[in-house]
């Protein structure tokens, strides 16, 4: 699984996890495979391309514009485009060896997830 780091923490909700600089939280650990490892990967890449601490502030933002367009919490979140680069390639363990920089930014417009 390779260099991340990942911490149990009790904080986190039950089958989630949080990259905090690029390390990953979880409150239990068993369910984190590779997929989701590549997930956070991409959000690692993500989080570098700003610098780290705007990628927080405009992921929040964001959300709050999904959670208006979407009246859902869960939508909202999905259709971050962090996410929505996240989930597109989170299966695709080659996506971050060809992934140009800043890719997030063609997920603003497209595709939406539900
Ligand atoms: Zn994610």
């Amino acid at each position: 699984m390779a260099a991340e780091k990942i911490i149990r923490c009790r904080l986190i909700p039950k089958g989630y996890c949080v990259n905090i600089f690029g390390t990953v939280w979880a409150r239990d650990i068993s369910w984190i495979d590779r997929y989701v490892v590549n997930h956070e990967r991409i959000h690692t890449a993500q989080q570098r391309e700003l610098l780290f601490l705007p990628f927080y502030v405009i992921y929040f933002i964001e959300w709050l514009f999904r959670l208006v367009q979407y009246r859902s919490v869960h939508r909202a979140y999905l259709n971050i485009s962090f996410e929505r680069e996240a989930y597109t390639h989170g299966r695709d363990l080659t996506y971050l060896s060809r992934r140009r920089p800043y890719s997030f930014l063609r997920y603003l417009r497209r595709p939406r997830r539900d």
